[in-house]
């Protein structure tokens, strides 16, 4: 038997469709951009070369994973903890934060640890793991979860 409902853990408008609206705003909340240094690569004689951040791939790989989130909220709906309400600022908000501590571009990473160093941030998360079962675009929430938590902790 195959059950149809509206995603847990957010209101829902009318039949099927729930409103996400309070996910995206804790995603917002997180400033989910590249916030770099303004210095651009240069030649060797000091002329701007490329209107581009330079990477390794080895630097990419640490949150290349990350950027295919499309804010579903499927994984906020598996988490017993968010599912409260409030009390949880939501695995896919701490997912976009952990997208942007693990760029080495991003000048921010203290800033971004510290706004999730919160009761409703990292505290909240409960490690259970529900969250990594359903990610349709196979990240491992849980994981990350875990990760991001012993980034702030050992700031
Ligand atoms: S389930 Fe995966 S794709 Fe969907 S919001 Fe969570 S991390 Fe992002």
């Amino acid at each position: 038997m195959i059950e149809l409902a509206p995603l847990p853990g957010f209101p829902v408008q009318r039949d099927l469709i729930a409103d996400i609206d309070p996910m995206l705003d804790q995603i917002r909340k997180l400033k989910p951009y590249l916030q770099a240094d303004g210095v651009l690569a240069t030649t060797s004689e000091g002329k701007v070369d490329v209107f581009e951040y330079l990477q390794h791939p080895q630097q990419l790989a640490k949150y290349e994973t990350l950027t295919n989130c499309i804010a579903c909220g499927v994984c906020e709906g598996s988490c017993p903890v968010f599912a409260g309400g409030d009390a949880f600022i939501g695995p896919a908000a701490l997912i976009a934060a952990s997208r942007f501590v693990n760029d080495s571009r991003d000048t921010a990473t203290m800033a971004r640890l510290d706004a999730i160093d919160t009761a409703d941030g990292v505290a909240a998360c409960q490690s259970v793991r529900a969250c990594s079962r359903q990610c349709p675009r196979g990240i491992d929430v849980g994981e990350e979860m875990w990760q991001i938590v012993a980034r702030v902790k050992e700031r």
